[in-house]
């Protein structure tokens, strides 16, 4: 099969029934990471009217800011509307932090409430193109990048932008009023690799650095992978314990249980699973080893 032609003739069908129903251009999503720019180099390349928006999460890495900075202005340049989103929450502006506040618990992988605030925001009455592939999720599995779990399959939640096995190249959202072309969702790893490296694409600096994905810095499905993120960005690392210290005054005030945590350290603690308990000292750089 020919994945490339494939997915072009899908971008080109997208497009078309972008205007039919919604009488506007096909919604590029674009995150920064190595799956949307294949999409960007292949909706360039089916000669097709589209625009691309991004969500900026507040917690992405410098690196992917400003990559994603610079890719626009490249697109601009050449006459194509991109637009970031900022998140809200309640008609406010919001951040990963302010919101871990505002929900009184971390985010965890069964309550990825900042995903639907953070990144799931724009899209609503469109024609969406999304990066989502099954191949990734069989290599989440593999490197320790860990699934949601729930007793029955059809319960599972799926965000726009997972990548499941399920996925279906054409998904419609009733809710949202929203139609997803998954164009490249039965790409296989090694062919994403390929159409690369015969590619004039730059990829976001993060993939040279040791990262295999470029979403928000200590999302809770990256699981094991968050500790090399945070040894990384321990900055990053700070804002959430200064978020979870923050979120405990509040839960106290409120009078709700702060179960056996006595500071953000211990909740940061019981969030990376990293067998730390509370009031237990850990040392820097003691997982290293
Ligand atoms: S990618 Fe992860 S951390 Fe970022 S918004 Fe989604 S679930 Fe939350």
């Amino acid at each position: 099969m020919d994945f490339e032609k494939a997915s072009i003739e899908r971008l080109r069908e997208g497009a078309q029934m972008s205007e039919l129903y919604y009488q506007q251009p096909l919604l590029i999503c674009y995150s920064g990471g190595k799956d949307s720019e294949v999409i960007l180099d292949l909706v360039l390349k089916a000669g097709i009217d589209f625009e691309v928006q991004h969500s900026h999460t507040t917690a992405d890495a410098p690196e992917t800011v400003y990559h994603v900075r610079k890719r626009f202005k490249e697109l601009e340049d050449k006459g194509i509307n991109c637009v970031i989103n900022y998140p809200y929450y309640k008609g406010q502006r919001t951040s990963m932090w302010k919101l871990i506040q505002q929900k009184k618990m971390p985010p965890t992988r069964l309550m990825r409430y900042c995903c639907a605030v953070l990144k799931e925001t724009a899209g609503q009455n469109r024609c969406i193109v999304t990066g989502v592939r099954r191949a990734e999720s069989v290599k989440r599995k593999s490197s320790g990048i860990i699934e949601e779990k729930h007793n029955d399959i059809n319960k599972r939640i799926i965000i726009n932008n997972d990548n499941d096995e399920k996925r279906q190249i054409v998904e419609r959202c009733q809710m949202q009023s929203k139609i997803a072309y998954n164009v490249i969702a039965d790409w296989d790893n090694d062919t994403v690799k390929d159409y690369i490296s015969s590619n004039p694409i730059d990829l976001n600096p993060l993939y040279q650095c040791g990262f295999n994905r470029v979403g928000c810095i200590g999302c809770p499905m990256a699981n094991k992978k968050r500790a090399f993120e945070f040894a990384h960005y321990p900055k990053y690392r700070d804002m959430y314990i200064r978020a979870f210290d923050k979120m405990l005054e509040i839960r106290k005030t409120e009078g709700k249980s702060n179960y056996s945590w006595h500071s953000g350290i211990d909740v940061y603690h019981w969030w990376m699973q990293d067998g730390v308990l509370p009031g237990q000292m850990s040392i820097d750089g003691e997982n290293d080893w």
